[in-house]
C-alpha cells in the first residue's frame, strides 16, 4: 500500500493551507471557519513517480492553551503510530516555541522520520535568518516554505520521498 505522510504542528501554523496546497483542493478547513468537526483527514499526493496518502491531524483545534499541548501529543501519537513520515510544520513569525520543542523530544525519541518545516517563509532573503533558531529543536535541518504562497514545496516533497 501506498505510504503515509503525517502533517503536525501547533495551531494556526499552516497544516490545513499545506494540505489542500498538496492536495489540490480545498478539503481541509483553514482556520476561521468555525464547526470543524472532523478529527482526521485524509488526501492522495502524488510528486514524481510516488504516490502517497497524507494526513492532516489537526482538524479539531482547541482555542484553550490549556489544552493544545495534550492535543498536539495526541496528534504526534496518531503520527507515530501510523506515518511513514512526519512532517512536522513550525511558524517562523512565531517562532520556536515551548510546545513545539516537547513535541518535537517526542518525535525524535520515536525514531520514525521526521522532516522539520518552517512555514510562512513567505519572502526568503528576509524570513531566512529566523529560520536557523529552528536547529534548536534538535531534530534536524528546518525547510523553510511557504504554503500559501506555494515557496519551497518542491524541495519538501523531494525530502518526503527520500524517506521512502
Ligand atoms: P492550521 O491551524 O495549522 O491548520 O493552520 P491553517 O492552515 O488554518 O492556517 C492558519 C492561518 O495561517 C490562516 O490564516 C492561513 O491563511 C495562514 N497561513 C497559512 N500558510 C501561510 C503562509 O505560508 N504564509 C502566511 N503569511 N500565512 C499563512
Ligand atoms: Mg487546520
Amino acid at each position: 500500500s501506498k505510504p503515509v505522510v503525517a502533517i503536525v504542528g501547533r495551531p494556526n501554523v499552516g497544516k490545513s493551507t499545506l494540505f489542500n496546497t498538496l492536495a489540490g483542493e480545498k478539503i481541509s478547513i483553514v482556520k476561521d471557519t468555525p464547526g470543524v468537526t472532523r478529527d482526521r483527514i485524509y488526501a492522495n499526493v502524488s510528486w514524481l513517480d510516488w504516490e502517497f496518502t497524507m494526513i492532516d491531524t489537526g482538524g479539531i483545534e482547541p482555542d484553550s492553551k490549556d489544552i493544545i499541548l495534550s492535543q498536539m501529543r495526541e496528534q504526534a501519537q496518531i503520527a507515530i503510530d501510523t506515518a511513514d513520515v512526519i512532517v512536522f510544520i513550525t511558524d517562523v513569525k512565531q517562532g520556536v516555541v515551548d510546545a513545539d520543542s516537547k513535541v518535537a523530544d517526542m518525535l525524535r525519541r520515536s525514531g520514525k522520520p521526521v522532516l522539520l518545516v518552517v512555514n510562512k517563509v513567505d519572502h526568503f532573503e528576509k524570513y531566512m535568518p529566523d529560520v536557523y533558531e529552528f536547529y534548536n529543536l534538535g531534530i534536524g535541518d528546518p525547510i523553510p516554505v511557504s504554503a500559501a504562497s506555494r515557496l519551497g514545496l518542491g524541495d519538501m516533497l523531494d525530502e518526503v520521498i527520500a524517506h521512502f
